[in-house]
């Protein structure tokens, strides 16, 4: 499958017509090169070279109707799902917080349920041997548990997921227009590989699983792949390729969020920069700082 890289117009079509808004809107919306990379060409097992993705302009967003939060479902609800053990998951508390700020929106931890495998239909995996569990029956269970403020729930996992016998794992699922999701954060372990945990790999284990949980939860929103810039909304088939996208969104899928739930996104971006520089995603905390200063005009 061909993939051609964006033109210029392109991209300013996805961005669509910022003449009416704010200055610092019309600041942060800007198609700017210095602060967002072009999407890489893939490679022949990347996203792009297996998927056919249309991309999704602003307008075309806006069409789709997706969610929005309301004063009446306006939480996210984040539902730990069997074992969090401290020293081989990211913690539930930070992965909250990083969620409130990401989206600027309630975040909220419910008590973490167990793994009842009478609910849920479960697997040794045939090629490794790990245990795992079929995605649809979890996605059963919540869709009859999401609370009556829930903007979304999303269930949280270290347990490997699989959504059909013929496949060999899923990441994760969801049923946007019922307002549930499903990741596992279990292949973001070096150990899950056989690799040696090596210092700092708590960070990096935090970090795979914040962009899971912002990158899925984005979706939950109605923003679909993006084609226009390397962007945390960039599909992705394989570890290192997740790793590449960053953790943010650049200007179009920054301007359909900003849409959807009216943020201030100066105040998202100063607390954006705190709760990276505290979770310890340094390059990323000095890439906010250049973009406030961007925004403000400075
Ligand atoms: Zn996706
Ligand atoms: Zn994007």
């Amino acid at each position: 499958m061909a993939f051609t890289a964006p033109s210029e117009k392109t991209i300013r079509d996805a961005i669509g017509d910022v003449s009416g808004l704010p200055a610092p809107l019309q600041r942060a919306f800007a198609p700017d090169r210095d602060s967002f990379d072009p999407i890489p060409k893939p490679a022949p097992n990347d996203w792009l070279a297996v998927h056919e993705e249309p991309g999704q302009t602003f307008d075309e967003f806006k069409a789709s109707q997706p969610n929005r939060p309301t004063q009446n479902r306006g939480v996210i609800y984040l539902q730990p799902l069997g074992d969090f053990a401290p020293d081989r998951s990211p913690s539930i508390d930070k992965l909250r917080e990083f969620a409130a700020t990401f989206f600027a929106m309630e975040v909220n931890a419910l008590p973490p349920i167990k793994i009842d495998n009478s609910k849920f239909t479960t697997r040794r995996n045939p090629y490794t041997g790990n245990p795992q569990i079929l995605t649809g029956d979890i996605l059963n269970f919540l869709k009859n548990r999401v609370p009556a403020d829930a903007f979304c729930i999303l269930a949280i996992t270290m347990e490997d997921l699989y959504p059909e016998p013929s496949w060999n794992f899923v990441f994760g699922q969801a049923s946007l227009r019922e307002r549930v999701g499903l990741y596992s954060f279990a292949r973001y372990d070096p150990a899950f590989y056989g690799e040696p945990r090596t210092p700092g790999y708590e960070t990096l284990l935090l970090r795979r699983s914040c962009k899971v949980l912002a990158h899925e939860t984005g979706h939950m929103f109605g923003l679909a792949h993006c084609t226009y810039f390397n962007c945390l909304m960039n599909g992705s088939n394989h570890l290192a390729e997740s790793d590449r996208r960053p953790l943010h969104l650049c200007p179009v899928c920054l301007r359909k969020l900003q849409w959807n739930i009216g943020f201030d996104v100066l105040e998202r971006c100063t607390a954006l920069e705190r709760a990276n520089r505290a979770a310890g995603f340094i390059d990323e905390a000095d890439w906010l700082n250049r973009r406030i200063k961007t925004v403000r005009g400075e």
